[in-house]
């Protein structure tokens, strides 16, 4: 299927730009782990992200000290000669998305948290998009499905569709205001079958609109190893074919770096990559779960096949568990941390999974931030939360059913919770 015609976003300036959109190669990103507050650990990683090929970076702002903390990252890396746009993660403040402009070279705003009240966030939008135009700043709408807000939910629903509608109505908002060719929409979800609708749906309200705004595609939460790689893969893989992607970001809970192989992978099979020499090399091992999730993972996603053959059983149970056919195993939900996360976010979701191992038929998030992670876990049977400073909070649901216990209590108490509701 050919490339879905979009509008085409600069995002940097000069020679350093990168551009988004269907008349370009597809844009591989990461996002930095470290604390925004360390500059010199996150100018360290910026650095090794860039090295390895990340055309974009993006780094969490999660107060207002933190833009001053950016403005300093972004003044190291230009005095080591490092020009790689970086993209401000904003959550819950417009008032750090306003002091924004002319620091980042693009914002993340998330419609779902943007601003408690609807109606001012559609006023603070407004303001920053004018603020935004003076410094030639681009901004991604970003609806995550885990925390779309009572706003989105109340007057769209919660389902793909309304993701999509929900984007429209910020797009409409870009359009107003003139702005619509520096706006990037992402619609993502750690399940598969919904993110992939909820694209398609955009796509369709965008076509019939007239107005094609460029995509950031990627699966939100997907987890680590073998399962978070496949997880992307079949997803990001169903909308490039459909010619739906401008822009990939593949999620792991592993160091930001190893993301980048698979987006690259992804971004070489369905359409060039920006880098003629790929600086990150595929493992034996990622180049033969990704060729078997991408051949086989779109069809499953699409409803062509329901089952495939496949010598490798785990392979095989793994690419099924993503598409949503068949569930062998517990379904992991576990964000990729960020600057926000204050614990060792990867070893203790290898704890988790390997405690809960034994369970089916249950969703469990493991979340890097207790600001974010509840709202983001979607629909989690149970969430283990790290808050920092040594403790958790466990979830049934969205509902904290047990407050700050210490970390070396929390992976057994995890298990005991779900065996409690599964008896
Ligand atoms: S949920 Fe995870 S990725 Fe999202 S803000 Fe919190 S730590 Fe960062």
């Amino acid at each position: 299927m050919s490339k879905m015609e979009t509008l085409s976003v600069k995002v940097g300036s000069g020679a350093h730009a990168v551009l988004i959109g269907s008349g370009h190669p597809i844009v591989v990103q990461t996002m930095c782990n470290t604390s925004t507050g360390d500059v010199a650990a996150t100018v360290r990683q910026c650095i090794t992200l860039s090295r390895k090929g990340a055309e974009l970076i993006r780094i969490t702002v999660p107060t207002l000290q933190d833009v001053e903390n950016l403005r300093q990252i972004r003044d190291a890396l230009h005095e080591k000669g490092v020009f790689r746009p970086l993209v401000a993660d904003v959550h819950f403040s417009s008032d750090i998305a306003m002091a924004l402009p002319g620091i980042a070279d693009k914002i993340r705003i998330n419609p779902g948290n943007f601003h408690p009240v609807h109606e001012k966030a559609r006023e603070r939008f407004a303001v920053l998009m004018e603020k935004c135009k003076v410094y030639g700043t681009a901004i991604r709408i970003g609806i995550n499905h885990g925390s779309l807000g009572s706003y989105i939910t109340e007057k769209y629903g919660n389902t793909p569709e309304a993701m999509a509608l929900a984007a429209m109505e910020w797009l409409e908002m870009a359009i107003e205001a003139d702005f619509q060719d520096k706006v990037v929409i992402s619609l993502k979800a750690s399940n598969t079958v919904v993110m992939v609708e909820a694209y398609r749906a955009l796509a369709r309200l965008m076509r019939k609109r007239g107005v094609v705004a460029a995509l950031h595609v990627g699966v939100t939460e997907a987890g680590n190893g073998d399962a978070g790689r496949i997880k992307s893969a079949v997803a990001i893989a169903t909308l490039l074919e459909e010619g739906i992607g401008n822009t990939v970001r593949v999620s792991l809970t592993e160091p930001p770096e190893n993301e980048l192989s698979t987006a690259y992978y992804l971004a070489e099979r369905y359409g060039l990559a920006h880098t003629g020499s790929i600086p990150c090399q595929l493992t034996e091992r990622e180049r033969y779960i990704l060729d078997a999730a991408c051949a086989y993972g779109p069809k499953l996603l699409r409803g062509e096949i329901e089952d495939f053959a496949c010598d490798d059983a785990t392979l095989h149970d793994e690419i099924l568990q993503a598409c949503r056919k068949r569930f062998y195993r517990p379904e992991y939900i576990a964000c990729p941390g960020c600057g926000r996360t204050m614990y060792d976010l990867q070893g203790t979701f290898e704890r988790v999974k390997a405690a809960t191992a034994g369970f089916s038929n249950v969703v469990i998030a493991v979340m890097g931030c207790i600001v974010n992670g509840p709202g983001e876990m979607a629909d989690a049977d149970y969430g283990y939360v790290g808050e920092g400073r040594g403790l958790v909070t466990l979830y049934r649901g969205r509902t904290p059913v047990i407050r700050h216990i210490p970390e070396a209590e929390a992976v057994e108490k995890l298990v005991e919770l779900i065996k409690e509701f599964s008896a």
